[in-house]
């Protein structure tokens, strides 16, 4: 399943791709990917991108002079943009992809967009857990107001973070992970993060002190690393250029159990923590 990082990377080369493009028709070859909403194609004809914002791991279509209609995309388990010039060449992210995946529209298209300029992007998603789905600028708002801060934002604030975070009395994992407190950081930043600032992720939030917490915020910092070299790819990732991203080699703790930590050389641990596979050093997080 891709991650923030993952996803932002995928927005943010699709942004180049379609922006400005006016949809001329929309192939629907699964009701369920849109919501089962047959006005979908009635509704965007006609329609230019205007941009392509996020909350969280949610995709936001907007569209030109259109101040209540969106386009809300979720990638969830298995999904995949594609985008296809006239040339044929593709540019694409989400879900691990072949060559076979890439001979559009596949048996695991399900919504492709075509546009005036003979270009089209297309929604593949094998599991079906993903969607794309109208929705109005209230219902917008709602999906924001359920999302915390990002740590890749550039106003996020630190002492908020702390003084929050400090109140809390789950894990210090399971308050991490909690998207309406800081939105976008899944399991495996979440280790990375908590390994950096060398603070256990069983540790009770309200037992973590200033000092940790603002090693926390600073460590927030491994997503926009990882955004920088293309997110992680091991599980369901592959870029819009169909390159590996390489934040795997960048990883201390997440999935690196049994090895000897780089920092203090104890064996990296793994256990279950708030409901997840952890992965953290005892020797140095304390
Ligand atoms: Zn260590």
């Amino acid at each position: 399943m891709p991650e923030l990082p993952e996803v932002e990377h995928v927005r943010m080369q699709l942004r180049h791709k379609v922006v400005g493009k006016t949809i001329d028709s929309v192939e629907i070859f699964h009701n369920k990917t849109v919501a089962f909403d047959e006005s979908v194609e009635d509704r965007l004809i006609n329609k230019t991108i205007e941009d392509i914002d996020r909350i969280g791991k949610l995709m936001i279509f907007s569209f030109e002079n259109e101040n209540d209609l969106f386009l809300l995309a979720h990638l969830k388990m298995t999904g995949q943009f594609f985008y296809v010039d006239k040339q044929g060449d593709v540019a694409g992210g989400g879900h691990t992809f072949t060559k076979v995946d890439l001979d559009l529209p596949t048996r695991h298209t399900r919504v492709t967009f075509h546009f005036t300029d003979h270009t089209a992007l297309h929604y593949n998603d094998m599991r079906l857990f993903g969607y794309t789905k109208l929705a109005t600028a209230a219902e917008v708002a709602e999906a924001r107001e359920k999302f915390g801060p990002e740590p890749i934002d550039d106003e996020f604030d630190c002492d908020w973070f702390g003084e929050t975070l400090r109140k809390r009395k789950t894990s210090v994992k399971a308050a991490l992970l909690d998207q309406s407190f800081v939105a976008g950081l899944g399991n495996i930043y979440v280790d990375e993060a908590l390994w950096r600032a060398q603070v256990r992720p069983t540790r009770r939030a309200n037992r973590v002190t200033k000092a940790e917490a603002a090693a926390l915020c600073a460590a927030g910092s491994v997503m926009k690393e990882s955004i920088a070299v293309g997110g992680t790819t091991f599980q369901h990732f592959k870029d819009t250029g169909g390159e590996n991203g390489n934040f795997t080699d960048y990883l201390q703790v997440f999935g690196q159990q049994g090895t000897k930590c780089s920092r203090c050389g104890s064996t990296i641990k793994k256990i279950r923590c708030a409901g997840r596979g952890t992965h953290y050093c005892p020797g140095c997080q304390k």
